[in-house]
Order: structure tokens, then C-alpha cells, then sequence
């Protein structure tokens, strides 16, 4: 029996598969395992595809035997953490997918303040580990968010205004290679590397376990959201506009025009209406933070204030529950580094040709440390930008998708004259045209060399590709 791979021209034999199931301590899955369909399924509902193998790994060893399997067979590879990706990389018809899953050791170094994480850890995982001691570095804003593809591209989140981008806390990473070869990367060992690793995707291999500067954090902190009726989004958003100027580094925060969702915790006359949310995270002393984000909750009449002293590992799953797997998601993102009243404006019109309930558009504050980091240090682009601006199309299923993709980037199109240009790969819904726009010409330029060094055939090419010269 032969699997045809419809993403290349190759078929994989029965025997070769075979072998590979011989050779991994992990678990290879193919159509007609019970667990296939489980398996196969990634966090966004709108991606469906049938890989040919998913080869669940034990350990580095089984890493290195997928990546030879893969490249010995000329398969397309997909390579899997917290199976987050947006457009669905982390799983693809007919090829085979390096699922890394299951690969959860962490360990922290309370003393020297570090972790040695291994790549299947979501955050709520690692989150859970460094806050035993009372440290965490940067992580989602989504709890089930894998650190593997999120630490790589960048990593924004709660703590990125005080700590960073995670990908600034990044001090080593192990990495298979195309060839199967394990390779440290540190700012000493194989620096261009390293820095191709902090912000430039998936790209050079399959990283196996990330080393990282843990901060001291919380346990409690003044943080969380508080809710506007969302007909004040335009003074929400000149409030917004003038709060975060001047804000300490660790105050970290952001608007989402949304719509109220049936939760508990907001009254049952607001469910379905739109709303505009302030959210907040102090990374300091509770008392500091009341004081500096007390602003948030003094425009008056809130529909709901549930700011207040709460566990940072309670924050980091606070909006666990509005982003479940299985629903269909497409983001567009990009940069500000102001919010005129022109884009006011355009905001404020786009919110209201938002037709579902599911979708938002979010303006986080940027800056802080991440600004403090040169640009040239790593791969990661846009540091000083003032503000994220991200459109989010969304729908529990299949049925009014394409409208709401439409909106989103129908809505980044009318804001895109008062943006600032590049944008955040984790973000990017299509492994599009922008992914030049999103680095530099001269940062890109550095990731095609680099490129070229580890993957020149480009197996790892499921990603935010930057395509080797003997591709292009
Ligand atoms: C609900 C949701 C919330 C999000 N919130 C945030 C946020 O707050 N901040 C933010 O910065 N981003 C956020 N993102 C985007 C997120 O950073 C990316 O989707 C990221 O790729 C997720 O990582 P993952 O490991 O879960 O994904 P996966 O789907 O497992 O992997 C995504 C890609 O990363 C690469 N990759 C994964 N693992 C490895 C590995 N071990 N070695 C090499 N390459 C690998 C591969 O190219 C893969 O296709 C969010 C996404 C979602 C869906």
C-alpha cells in the first residue's frame, strides 16, 4: 500500500512509514488511527487538511527521525507546537506533521531565574511551572497559545511593556536542522542564527527546547478588564489615546471594540451589544497598579469593572474561555504609531459594519521595553511602534466566514493610511505578500542568508517562508 502525498509528488510507502513507527519512542498516527481525526485538527476551525502522518514525538531523538524521514521521502513537512498558526501551518495535506506536543519538560532555575522548556508547553503549562517560584516572561494573551511558534515569532503579551517580547527573554534554544543535525544557538554559539530564531519563525528547524530569563512577577497583580457601552468607542479611543502616553513600563494595555459575549460576570441586558473593553496589567506592586490604572475604570458608568488584585496565572486564562479551539479565525494586523481622529473615525465606522458577535478589533499599547531593545538585536522587527493594531474575524463555524474575513480586511484596508507600516507575523492570517513588509528589506535580506545556511531546500517552508535563494 502507497499514501499519495497531494502537497508534493511523492507517495510514502507503507514499509518506509513503517520504519519510522519502528524507529520513535512517540506515536506516528495515519488515516484510520482511532485517534486520526483528534489528532489532525489544529485550534483554528477553519483549517481541515489530512496530513498522510503525524508523527507525535517523544523526545529529540524522534524529532531528528521525522526530520530525515521528511526529507529522505521529499514530504511536506509541518512542524507543531501548540497548534495555534493562524493559516494552519502546523498541519497540511498529504505530507507529514512533526507534532512536538507532547514534548512538556520544563525546569526552572529559581536562583538564576531561567527555565529550560521543551517546545510542546502551552503557556498556562509553563506559566504554571515559573510561577511555583514567582517568575514568568512574556506569554499570551490566550492561555492554550503554544510558547514554540509564539516565542518564535516574536511574543507579545501581558508582560511585554515591563519584560519584553518573549523572544527578548530568549537566551538559548536546541534546534534540529534540515540535515538532522541538533544545534545550540545562543548569543555565544551560532549567533546569526540566534538572532534569526527571535522573530523570524520556524524557518531555520524544528526547536526542541527554548531556554529563557524568567522576571519576577505577581503572584498577584492589579490587572483585568473593565467594560464601556460600546457607543462611546469613539471617546474610549481618545481616552485611550491620551492614558497611554507617558505610561510606565509596567503598565501594559489595550482596546477591544467587541461585542458583549452571554458571560456571567456582565449583565444579562448587555449580552450581544457592543462594547468597548479596557484591559490592564500591572507588572509591579498592587497598590501601584491601582494607582496607575485607575484611569481605565474612571470614565464613568461601566457596564462591568472586573479590574482588581488577581493571580497572574488567573489573568493569563482570564480570556481562555472566548477564544476555544474549532472556531473559524482569520487575523490582520499591523502597526500604529499614533491614533488620529482620522483613524478614530475609520475605527469607530468599521466597528459598526462588524456583523458578528465573535469578531473585534484590538489596539494594544506597544513600546516599553520591547522599544529598549536595539532593532538590529534581533530578527523581530517594527520595535518602535506605538501601537498593535489587530482585526479579528470570527465565527463559531464555517457559516458567515468569508464575511467576516471580508470585513476584517476591509477594515485594515481603510486603516491602512493611518498605519506605520510592517507588520507581526503571528498575526498574519496568509502567508502572504507582507512578509517582506513585515521585516525590512534588510532584515530579510539577513533571514535569506541564514536561510540558505540551514534550510537550503526549504523542508521547513509550512511558515511565514522566507524562501531560500535556490527557491526564489
Ligand atoms: C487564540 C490565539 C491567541 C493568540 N494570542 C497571541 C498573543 O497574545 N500574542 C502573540 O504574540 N501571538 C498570539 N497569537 C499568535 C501566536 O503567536 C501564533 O499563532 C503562534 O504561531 C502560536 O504558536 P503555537 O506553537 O501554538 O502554534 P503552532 O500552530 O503549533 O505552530 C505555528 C508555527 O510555528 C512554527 N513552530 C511551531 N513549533 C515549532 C518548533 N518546535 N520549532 C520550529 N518551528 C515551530 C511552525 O512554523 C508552525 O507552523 C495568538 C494566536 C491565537 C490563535
Amino acid at each position: 500500500m502507497a499514501i499519495q502525498d497531494s502537497g508534493t509528488h511523492t507517495v510514502v510507502g507503507e514499509a518506509s512509514l513503517q520504519e519510522l513507527e519502528e524507529a520513535i519512542r512517540g506515536e506516528l498516527i495515519r488515516p484510520g488511527h482511532p485517534a486520526y481525526d483528534e489528532a489532525r485538527a489544529v485550534w483554528n476551525g477553519a483549517i481541515d487538511k489530512r496530513p498522510a502522518a503525524i508523527v507525535r514525538c517523544a523526545g529529540v531523538a524522534d524529532v531528528r527521525h521525522a526530520v530525515e524521514f521528511a526529507r529522505s521521502q521529499d514530504l511536506l513537512v509541518a512542524v507543531r507546537g501548540g497548534k495555534h498558526s493562524l493559516p494552519g501551518f502546523s498541519t497540511c495535506d498529504g505530507g507529514i506533521v512533526i507534532d512536538l506536543s507532547g514534548m512538556k519538560g520544563m525546569r526552572v532555575d529559581p536562583a538564576a531565574r531561567t527555565a529550560q522548556a521543551e517546545a510542546g508547553l502551552t503557556w498556562s503549562e509553563f506559566d504554571h511551572e515559573a510561577q511555583a517560584f514567582g517568575l514568568a516572561t512574556t506569554g499570551g494573551l490566550i492561555s492554550t497559545t503554544g510558547i514554540a511558534g509564539f516565542t518564535l515569532g516574536g511574543g507579545i503579551g501581558w508582560l511585554m511593556r515591563a519584560c519584553g517580547l518573549t523572544c527578548d527573554s530568549l537566551l538559548s534554544a536546541d534546534l534540529v536542522t534540515a540535515d538532522g543535525e541538533l544545534v545550540h544557538a545562543s548569543k555565544s554559539e551560532n549567533p546569526e542564527l540566534f538572532w534569526g530564531l527571535r522573530g523570524g519563525g520556524g524557518n531555520f528547524g524544528v526547536v526542541t527546547s527554548f531556554e529563557y530569563q524568567l522576571h519576577q512577577v505577581g503572584p498577584v497583580l492589579m490587572a483585568g478588564p473593565v467594560f464601556y457601552s460600546g457607543d462611546r468607542a469613539p471617546e474610549i479611543l481618545r481616552f485611550y489615546r491620551e492614558f497611554t502616553a507617558g505610561l510606565p513600563n509596567e503598565a501594559t494595555t489595550m482596546l477591544n471594540l467587541a461585542t458583549a459575549p452571554p458571560a456571567p460576570f456582565l449583565p444579562e441586558e448587555i449580552h450581544g451589544k457592543p462594547v468597548a473593553v479596557l484591559l490592564g496589567v500591572y507588572a509591579g506592586p498592587v497598590a501601584e497598579g491601582e494607582r496607575v490604572l485607575a484611569p481605565l475604570r474612571e470614565l464613568g458608568d461601566p457596564v462591568a469593572d472586573l479590574m482588581g488584585p488577581i493571580p497572574y496565572v488567573a489573568m493569563q486564562g482570564l480570556l481562555d474561555a472566548l477564544y476555544p479551539s474549532g472556531v473559524s479565525n482569520y487575523f490582520k494586523a499591523g502597526y500604529l504609531n499614533e491614533i488620529s481622529d482620522q483613524a478614530i473615525d475609520v475605527l469607530v465606522e468599521q466597528y459598526g459594519a462588524m456583523s458578528s458577535p465573535m469578531s473585534e478589533i484590538h489596539v494594544q499599547h506597544f513600546g516599553g521595553a520591547i522599544s529598549e531593545v536595539a532593532d538590529e538585536d534581533t530578527a523581530f522587527a517594527n520595535r518602535g511602534a506605538e501601537f498593535v493594531l489587530n482585526v479579528i474575524g470570527r465565527t463559531p463555524d464555517a457559516a458567515g466566514f468569508e464575511d467576516q474575513v471580508n470585513w476584517a480586511r476591509g477594515c485594515y484596508s481603510a486603516m491602512e493610511p493611518h498605519t506605520s507600516g510592517g507588520t507581526y507575523t503571528n498575526f498574519m492570517s496568509e502567508g502572504d505578500d507582507r512578509l517582506k513588509e513585515a521585516y525590512g528589506q534588510a532584515k530579510y535580506d539577513r533571514l535569506v542568508a541564514l536561510k540558505d545556511h540551514y534550510d537550503p531546500t526549504n523542508l521547513f517552508r509550512l511558515n511565514q517562508n522566507v524562501t531560500p535563494s535556490a527557491a526564489a
